[in-house]
């Protein structure tokens, strides 16, 4: 039988164009097609949440949209063979949020291929609070990983450290036992990088100015969520067979490099995609934070805050006003 429930609903007037969200009370019929129904326990807020709440850039493409690209629930109704009612399980990514009803609601309906099983060791609002920064992060470690990075090979370095994916990057690294150099323009978040495990703070600075073809070779991996002249930077100064894991675009999307890195140090770049990446690496990502996250760690960059206020929170977090994860519980 159906149930309504609340859901924070992004409609469009197709005449002005104009987006706007708000909480509506919507029915289980209302929910989207897929193979399991999930009663949601917890989301979190990332920068494309909060674009697709403002409406900044076209995140959402189907309208009406319920945002939130990341969920932790329970399953209470299944036609998939892989989970049954009561299973814990987790979502990031597969356009949910974009181009299917997301998360800022009490039920949410997923095919059963965009499910993971809830890792043991973590809870749903561990899984929330880490999101899609953290899988992200953990995306591009388990990159180093697979191409062979070891601690003894030498430093790695992170940039946009301050930010999910750069300060997931570093806790993670560091846990590890690799030596872990930060870059970021917030100098003054230098203690915070080093808590998590950071060694050697870079001025972000250094690297954002193109730079020369080769440089000298400090890092042996690297993970970069930069993009631009950044990107090109690290390659370039990067130890013979290093490994750098892109996934952003904080500085821009161009990349100004040239060959050399590749071709007289076998540098390999390692593209990461966290939305459409398969289920074998979604699970090696998530076992790799279930084994190495520090949870004392995660839990001083958490802050719990209420679903109802997504709207006032998700422009401060376009405006780098919120600092950590946010995590909502979802009553
Ligand atoms: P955040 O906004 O949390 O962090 C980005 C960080 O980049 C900032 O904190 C800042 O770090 C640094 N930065 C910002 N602007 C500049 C600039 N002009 N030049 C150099 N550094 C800059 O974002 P996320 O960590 O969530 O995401 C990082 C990037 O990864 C984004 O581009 C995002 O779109 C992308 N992303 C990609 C995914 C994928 O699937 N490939 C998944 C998730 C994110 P600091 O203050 O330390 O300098």
């Amino acid at each position: 039988m159906a149930e309504t429930f609340e859901a924070f609903v992004i409609t469009r007037d197709e005449e002005t164009k104009q987006q706007s969200g708000g909480w509506t009370t919507v029915s289980t019929d209302d929910l989207p097609e897929g193979d399991v129904t999930i009663r949601v326990r917890h989301t979190t807020m990332n920068y494309k949440d909060a674009l697709a709440i403002t409406g900044k850039s076209p995140v959402v493409r189907r309208f009406p949209m319920v945002p939130g690209i990341d969920i932790a629930g329970e399953v209470t109704a299944s036609d998939s063979p892989d989970f049954a009612v009561g299973d814990e399980v987790i979502m990031n990514g597969w356009g949910v949020g974009e181009v299917h009803w997301g998360g800022y609601a009490q039920y949410a309906r997923m095919k059963s291929d965009w499910l993971l099983k809830k890792p043991a060791g973590l809870s749903g609002a561990d899984c929330m609070a880490i999101g899609t920064a953290g899988y992200t992060a953990a995306l591009c470690v388990q990159r180093l990983l697979d191409a062979g990075l070891t601690p003894e090979a030498g430093p790695v370095l992170v940039t946009g450290a301050n930010g999910g994916v750069g300060s997931f990057s570093v806790a993670l690294l560091a846990a590890m036992g690799f030596t872990v150099a930060a870059s970021t323009g917030r100098p003054e978040e230098a203690d915070y990088l080093k808590s998590l495990g950071a060694t050697e703070i870079v001025d972000r600075n250094t690297l954002s100015d193109k730079g020369r073809p080769l440089d000298k070779e400090l890092y042996a991996g690297a993970v970069d969520s930069v993009g631009s002249t950044t990107l090109a930077n690290v390659l370039s100064k990067m130890k013979y067979d290093g490994t750098v894991a892109a996934c952003g675009l904080a500085q821009g999307f161009d990349l100004p490099a040239t060959v050399m890195p590749f071709i007289l140090r076998g540098v390999t770049l390692a593209g990461v995609d966290s939305v459409m990446a398969p289920k074998a690496r979604r699970e090696a990502a998530w076992a790799l934070l279930d084994q190495h996250l520090d949870r004392a760690k995660l839990a001083e960059i958490t802050q719990e805050a209420d679903l109802k206020d997504v709207a006032d929170i998700a422009p401060k977090l376009i405006d780098g006003k919120i600092r950590g994860r946010l995590l909502f519980k979802v009553d």
